[in-house]
């Protein structure tokens, strides 16, 4: 009975997630990437370029968002431009959104995508640090999306959040990100219901990512995971996708979807489920 429960769900998913994608979509679209000085920011602003977009990207190192620039316009982006900003700042999430809107006449895409530094490890008791953190990976995209909310409803544009894999499975040594992560989720998650209860034209897409080989991310794994990585370039793309077909919640890798499924159904598993997740060193 079982197996036949778990082989209909995976119908259905292989069915739900089959790929619609139109890069007509997003050509010419105005999109606004935070976090795109490196990392899954920066390869998300290569796929829109290589789709002819028009693009916004912001970090806070101007040398880095410099080059990504000059690279997208490289891959045929059809504008491509960017604006530094500190999001642990409480003035620069709105400031940078309004940048954007303006070079852009308007906006398509809100990629809230950065995050602030954060060790891994086990908690050290610094309450401090998770205040800071939670301004930097979600109370400025709150920031922005209190800002782009009417933009992209004369739009009938689109909210992408990059979200993780800890926000569906609390694991051990990043409890300040996890706690950030869940945030985002619960926020992100209530607001597409209350868009739907507006017959909003907003969609809004939550991305829950597994481990990506991300420079930072395998710098801070190290010694704690033995888990494989998948390619943050392959990341980028699908995020990207899962936003132009407007899905609620999407995967990547997918298989991620039928771990939290199980962890779902079964809650006691939760430690086998998590077992890739061991302290080496
Ligand atoms: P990176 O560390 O590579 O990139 C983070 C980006 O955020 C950089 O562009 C950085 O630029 C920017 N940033 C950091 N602090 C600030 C700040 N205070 N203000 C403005 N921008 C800032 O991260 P990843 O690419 O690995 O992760 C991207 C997203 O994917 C995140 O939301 C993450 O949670 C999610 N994710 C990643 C996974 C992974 O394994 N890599 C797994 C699951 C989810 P700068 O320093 O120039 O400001």
């Amino acid at each position: 009975g079982f197996l036949v429960f778990f082989l209909l769900i995976a119908a259905l998913t292989a069915y739900m997630w089959r790929d619609t994608f139109d890069p007509e979509t997003v050509r010419g679209a105005r999109v606004l990437v935070t976090g795109a000085s490196s990392g899954i920011g920066e390869q998300m602003a290569y796929h829109y370029a290589k789709f002819g977009a028009q693009i916004v990207i912001t970090a806070r190192r101007e040398d880095s968002l410099k080059k990504v620039v000059e690279k997208c316009l490289k891959l045929g982006a059809k504008k491509a431009m960017y604006v530094t900003g500190d999001m642990s700042n409480h003035a620069d999430p709105e400031r940078v959104f309004k940048y954007a809107v303006e070079k852009l006449g308007g906006l398509d895409f809100l990629v809230l995508n950065h995050i602030g530094n954060t060790d891994v490890g086990i908690w050290n008791r610094d309450a401090d640090h998770v205040r800071s953190l939670m301004q930097v990976n979600f109370v400025s995209y709150l920031q922005m999306t209190a800002a782009a909310l009417p933009v992209l409803e004369t739009s009938g544009g689109s909210i992408i959040v990059v979200s993780s894999m800890a926000s569906k499975l609390p694991s051990p040594y990043v409890a300040p990100y996890t706690s950030t992560k869940f945030a985002v989720n619960g926020f992100y998650g209530s607001l597409q219901g209350e868009l739907a209860v507006k017959k909003s034209k907003v969609s809004v897409t939550i991305m829950i990512l597994g481990l990506i080989d991300t420079e930072s991310a395998m710098n801070k794994i190290k010694g704690f995971t033995t888990m494989p990585a998948s390619p943050a370039t392959e990341a980028a793309l699908n995020i990207i996708k899962a936003g132009a077909t407007r899905q609620k919640e999407a995967y990547y890798p997918g298989f991620h979807y039928f771990i939290c499924l199980i962890n779902s159904i079964f809650p006691f598993m939760k430690d086998i489920l998590l077992s890739g997740l061991s302290l080496e060193n």
